[in-house]
């Protein structure tokens, strides 16, 4: 059989990968400056992830959401330490989008309306309510386009509150750093605003997590730069670091009641351990201040690159933008600097997205590869 053909490919097939480095089939090392798309967060091949995976599944791999399973438990306390949410409640699923579909599913359930506003050049995902509410008609399907979307501005309050005022939103979703669109965030007025007029309308807040969250922008969350409080909280990626989980977390006066959600492969005993374990990396190897520390130093050095227009992002989650569209760019930077780097919907902006174990050595050895490749004669 062969594989449907969605996905165009880089002529490299990593088999081998620890800490920031991958190795392809030929043994050639890669530094790893993308973390498979923002999902590498406590570094390839962690001994204690690596160690608490293998202890589980010679136990018990998975069983189903009909009996108890205490590794849920112990993840929910742990998220909810680390996080600052322990009054939170958490539902866990098995990706980005099925976090955010459960998301506005839930405040659909929630408010009983059904429109929700998301934003110019937000991304949340590809199943049936998150791709609609993710600004772009080419993966969305005449299936999913049947949703009732609005899709707004960043930073224009008023036009939100219009929205609300015709009573039939459900949820604004909206992700506190753009990621696949480019880096993009809005303001802490307009974050704060949002959160008021969702408190005052009766809207339920989503915040998208899935890429910005579990510590890569310096903070547990993103949203936490803006010193606000959503009603739900998408989170995946990072959580996992590479095992597939997502969840969502969900404010007390949310409630739930049996059979409002659900999953089959969602909170399995493997995923949980997995997604423990990097919390407990997160915090035994302080990787949200490494991902400040290390995120501060890339934009200081960066700035100063030829033809570099501007450094986006907070943290490890980072975008340069050039006068220039990156494809080439990128395809230089793998194949003669063996670096991994990412791109976005902007095709003028690289995304570096790396384990948050990186340090100054690996920002060096990224800077002094892209000045080769952007200035080759000055070398
Ligand atoms: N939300 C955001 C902000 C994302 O960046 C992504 C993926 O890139 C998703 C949702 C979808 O996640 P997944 O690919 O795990 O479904």
């Amino acid at each position: 059989m062969k594989l449907f053909d969605v996905y165009p490919l880089y002529d490299v097939e990593p088999v081998n990968a620890y800490d920031s480095i991958v190795l392809d089939k030929n043994g050639v090392e890669y530094l790893d400056l993308y973390g498979g798309h923002a999902v590498i967060s406590v570094g390839h091949g962690h001994p204690h992830y690596v160690k608490s995976l293998k202890k589980q599944i010679e136990k018990i791999g998975f069983y189903s959401n009909a009996v108890q399973n205490s590794s849920q438990s112990q993840l929910a306390d742990k998220l909810g330490e680390l996080s600052g949410y322990n009054e939170y409640q958490l539902f866990l699923c098995n990706s980005g989008a099925e976090a955010n579909e459960n998301a506005l599913k839930l405040a659909s359930f929630y408010t009983g309306k059904s429109r929700v506003i998301s934003f110019n050049n937000g991304f949340h995902g590809r199943t049936s309510a998150a791709v609609a509410v993710t600004d772009n008609a080419k993966i969305n399907s005449p299936l999913n386009k049947q949703q009732n979307a609005t899709f707004l501005p960043l930073n224009e309050l008023e036009l939100v509150q219009k929205e609300l005022e015709k009573d039939d939103v459900c949820a604004v979703i909206i992700e506190p750093i753009q990621g696949v669109g480019g880096l993009d965030e809005g303001t802490t007025d307009f974050f704060k605003g949002l959160e008021k007029l969702c408190r005052d309308y009766n809207v339920v807040l989503i915040l998208d997590e899935v890429q910005a969250g579990f510590g890569r922008t310096g903070k547990f969350f993103a949203h936490q730069y803006q010193g606000i409080t959503p009603d739900i909280i998408s989170i995946a990626k990072g959580m996992g670091n590479g095992f597939p989980i997502g969840g969502i977390m969900i404010a007390p006066h949310i409630e739930p009641s049996y059979g409002m959600l659900g999953t089959t492969f969602g909170g399995n005993h493997l995923a949980c351990v997995a997604a423990l374990s990097v919390l407990e990396i997160l915090e035994t190897e302080n990787l949200i201040d490494n991902a400040k520390l290390t995120g501060d130093y890339f934009m200081s050095e960066a700035i100063r690159l030829p033809g570099v227009k501007k450094v986006k992002g907070r943290g490890l989650m980072l975008g340069l933008e050039f006068d220039f569209e990156v494809s080439d760019l990128r395809k230089k930077l793998i194949y003669d600097e063996h670096i991994f780097t990412g791109g976005a919907m902007n095709k003028k902006l690289l995304r570096i997205l790396p384990p948050l174990t990186i340090g100054k050595v690996e920002i060096d050895q990224f800077i002094k590869a892209l000045q080769k490749v952007l200035v080759p004669e000055k070398i």
